[in-house]
């Protein structure tokens, strides 16, 4: 008796509303749904996120290594060369073992920094993706409201312009009036609801472009962090001689020499710069443990003695392994100083290597035949 009375309340309610023309549209804001939280679970049950993060640019460090490493031995590419094998053992002034053990402990330092922010972290929680894809499909619709009034400044008539494409084109009409959409195409229930083009961009807004420019904002921080330390460290002689002049005891670098620094120089630079890229950009966990892994791989492809064709890591930039080879060179020193993603800063700051370069193997066999 009583669902029966409130059923025909409703049906009333619906046919009044029916009568009046405004109430066949969305004039009031959806509603956010109601969400709640609990701990996000691990990518993998074998190791937690946390230990992920922290092992996992080390992992990948050493597996990318070992395979320029093996390309290296076995002589599997000799024409995409940098330098001959020779040049390794005669111009560098720091052992194989000296470079991997310096590396060891600079990811030592590395790890234990990594844990002591992640454990000062709150722990993230999941369950309110519904809630802000939402939250953007509401921004949507308000940025919506400001569509009459940026036609009328056009000199058209934002009403006249809904009426006569409301039948051929109903969403476009109800988003040129300010986002009143009729409530046979939002209404899932008795509350007002989102269009379903709103929906699709939220999410998105929500699950891709925010994502991608946090990683872009990140990968700019980094960048900017790493070009004026850098930078600095090779125009005061104290710095340079105490610090970074332990990188350039590779004058023909390889993969593994990648974070072969001073451990001090190495903290500054790899960890403190990629830990406040993360920081800054709000980056979840799982986002982060890419960034951080990214950034490892793109610097040891850096220092791969290899240009090849065909890498992947070498062609989205023109920085790589032949553009930071030149700042190993003593005649490029001076100048590249952009790591590890874009060459912007070197452009800006007109520190870019302008000479052709002439140690690549394959150009001195062609300029020696060319004699
Ligand atoms: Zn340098
Ligand atoms: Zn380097």
């Amino acid at each position: 008796m009583v669902n029966h009375t409130s059923g025909s309340l409703a049906a009333a309610a619906a046919a009044a509303a029916a009568m009046t023309n405004d109430s066949l549209f969305d004039t009031a804001l959806p509603p956010l749904p109601s969400y709640s939280l609990e701990p996000t679970g691990d990518v993998f049950p074998w190791i937690s996120d946390f230990w992920l993060s922290l092992l996992l640019p080390v992992a990948v460090y050493w597996a990318m290594s070992l395979f320029f490493h093996a390309v290296d031995v076995l002589d599997l590419f000799p024409q995409y060369r940098l330098h001959t094998p020779d040049e390794i053992l005669k111009r560098n002034h720091a052992s194989r073992y000296e470079v991997a053990r310096d590396v060891v402990i600079q990811q030592v330092i590395q790890v234990v920094t990594g844990a002591a922010l992640a454990i000062t972290e709150p722990a993230e929680m999941k369950g309110k993706s519904e809630y802000d894809v939402a939250v953007w499909a509401t921004r949507l619709r308000l940025a919506q409201r400001a569509v009459p009034g940026l036609l009328s400044a056009l000199g058209l008539n934002a009403t006249v312009l809904s009426k006569s494409l409301s039948v051929s084109h109903p969403l476009l009409a109800a988003a040129l009036a300010g986002g009143y959409y009729p409530v046979s195409v939002t209404a899932q229930s008795a509350a007002p609801g989102f269009a379903p083009w709103e929906l699709a961009v939220a999410k998105l807004i929500y699950h891709v472009l925010v994502p991608g420019l946090q990683f872009f904002i990140a990968v700019f921080i980094l960048d900017t962090w790493q070009y004026f330390l850098h930078r600095l460290m090779h125009m005061n002689r104290w710095l340079y001689t105490t610090f970074h002049s332990r990188h350039h005891r590779l004058y023909v670098p390889y993969a593994y020499g990648a974070l072969y620094n001073h451990p001090l120089e190495g903290f500054l630079l790899d960890t403190l710069g990629a830990g406040i890229a993360f920081k800054v950009t709000g980056m979840t966990v799982r986002q982060g443990t890419c960034f951080f892994a990214f950034s490892t791989i793109k610097t040891v492809d850096d220092h791969c003695g290899y240009s090849f064709p065909w890498d992947p890591l070498q062609l989205i930039t023109s920085n790589n392994a032949a553009y930071h080879d030149i700042h190993h060179q003593t005649w490029g020193i001076k100048t590249n100083f952009s790591q590890p993603f874009f060459t912007f800063w070197d452009g800006l700051l007109n520190t870019k290597y302008k000479g052709s370069r002439s140690n690549r193997v394959a150009e001195k066999k062609r300029e020696a035949k060319s004699k």
